[in-house]
């Protein structure tokens, strides 16, 4: 699982839509039938025996953002009032305790996240009234080994902005950059300057991020892999511990913003290709590691160990070191993972704010996993994250026969071991290094739900 091999005409046969596994079942299979009562009850029943050996996640999301960069896909509102936010911090402050009170306070919020839309866009007022609401009603931690990230707009920042969020405790940032080319930014709208952003990351260190994240996005307009290396290779230099590039999905259909984009600015599929593959070996030559699907990390960072020691685990922000925790999800639109269940807040204000007044939860819909989705869950994910399912650990944890109860799906995945994707012998799957590049096909082999109606609507591999 340590090497990764990019095999162009592997990657061009297999690239199918698929999911992405950040939740199995995937959102497709949420529903209405299951309610915020059942959230409750479920996250009730998450505390367990030991609250205080019991860690929690929390993700809020912060909805706003200043400008429209057309590419995206993001469940956000534009909005150039202030004001705005702070409306919605009354009630993302009344869900916060409503939540607050689900959970037992002795457990520990190890993970935090604020995503978006762009975080950032609040004021260190309104930030503050936010972390006052979360410490009223969660246990924040002062654990060196917390994760208290935060996505940052580098177009909503001053000097001030960083030594801020730590001194609130976050300790993690990414950083969304996207392309550096002025060409592709104007066709994309979304214009920020290099040497500004590229100080934020030495800004991040000098004030204690022990992790700085950057986000890049091929297959944006006017792209082509000529110019993209030039962004790739100015992130590389200021030497970001983690990069995610992700592939850029143009469905103009689906997302309004998009249609603002001309399609012949659009790389084409054998363009798109050639831009991912030669960022993989730009990166490879520049020092950073494959860690799987979009992410990429410097060989000291904490993801490359937990990838070498089989403790990597893969949730809502892609990949992981901490364990599987409960997730509660806050405000618009947000996904927690609670117990056996996935739950989703309401989208809109004009929902969630009288949900919120009436005092009830926002939660709209989820899914109550059954035994059987856990277990197609767990052998996904330890393929995406360490590249081999053990049969006999498999059997073991379950109490089944892995072989005989994954029968259909071993024999699926036969096409893909005679293209050398896996191997399947007697003991276990593993991924070889040229199906690293193609997790997505390989899980979909386990996926209980793809087929007919289901196989649409998700991203393509590349
Ligand atoms: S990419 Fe980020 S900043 Fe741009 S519109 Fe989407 S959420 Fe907002």
């Amino acid at each position: 699982m340590l090497t990764a091999v990019f095999d162009r005409d592997l990657i061009q046969r297999y690239d199918g839509r698929g999911p992405r596994y950040t939740s199995y079942p995937t959102a497709v299979q949420f529903h209405e039938g299951f309610s915020a009562a059942d959230y409750a009850r479920v996250a009730r029943a998450s505390n367990g025996p030991d609250p205080a050996n019991n860690p929690l996640s929390v993700y809020v999301h912060i909805p706003f953002c200043h400008s429209l960069c057309y590419y995206c896909g993001c469940h956000k509102i534009v909005s150039r009032h202030q004001y705005s936010a702070d409306e919605y911090l009354d009630y993302l402050l009344e869900e916060i305790r409503l939540q607050g009170e689900l959970f037992d306070r002795r457990r520990p919020v190890a993970q935090l996240h604020f995503g978006g839309g762009t975080p950032t866009f609040l004021t260190q007022t309104q930030f503050d009234r936010l972390m006052d609401g979360l410490s009223a009603h969660f246990n924040l931690s002062n654990d060196p080994e917390r994760e208290y990230s935060i996505e940052i707009d580098p177009r909503s920042t001053d000097t001030s902005t960083l030594p801020y969020l730590a001194s609130v405790g976050l300790n993690r940032v990414s950083l969304g950059v996207q392309d550096f080319d002025p060409e592709v930014q104007k066709s994309v709208n979304r214009i920020q300057s290099q040497q500004d952003t590229l100080a934020l990351v030495a800004q991040a260190r000098e004030n204690g991020f022990g992790s700085v994240s950057v986000d890049l996005i091929y297959g944006l307009p006017l792209q082509t892999a000529e110019r993209f290396r030039k962004t790739v290779d100015a992130v590389a230099e200021a030497r970001p511990d983690r990069l995610a590039i992700y592939s850029y999905a143009h469905l103009p259909r689906m997302f309004r913003s998009q249609r603002l984009i001309p399609d012949e600015q659009i790389p084409s599929a054998a363009e798109k290709l050639r831009l991912f593959q030669s960022t993989v070996e730009r990166l490879t030559e520049l020092g950073y590691e494959y860690i799987g699907m979009d992410h990429f990390a410097l060989p000291e960072d904490d993801l490359v160990r937990a990838r070498d020691n089989g403790t990597l685990h893969r949730n809502f922000q892609g990949y992981s070191t901490h364990a599987d925790l409960d997730l509660v999800g806050l405000g618009l639109s947000s996904i927690g993972k609670v117990g056996p269940s996935y739950a989703q807040n309401l989208k809109l204000r004009k929902d969630y704010y009288p949900t919120i007044e009436a005092g009830r939860l926002p939660v709209y819909r989820g899914v109550a996993c059954t035994p059987e989705d856990l277990m197609r869950r767990h052998v996904i994910h330890a393929l995406m994250c360490a590249g081999v399912a053990d049969y006999d650990v498999m059997s073991q944890r379950f109490d089944i026969d892995f072989k005989d109860h994954f029968r259909t799906e071993l024999a699926r995945l036969s096409d893909l071991e005679k293209d050398g994707l896996v191997v399947v012998d007697e003991r276990r799957v593993t991924v070889t290094p040229q199906g690293r590049f193609l997790l997505r096909p390989i899980a979909m082999c386990f996926d209980a739900y793809l087929g007919g109606e289901n196989s649409g609507g998700f991203s393509k591999v590349i």
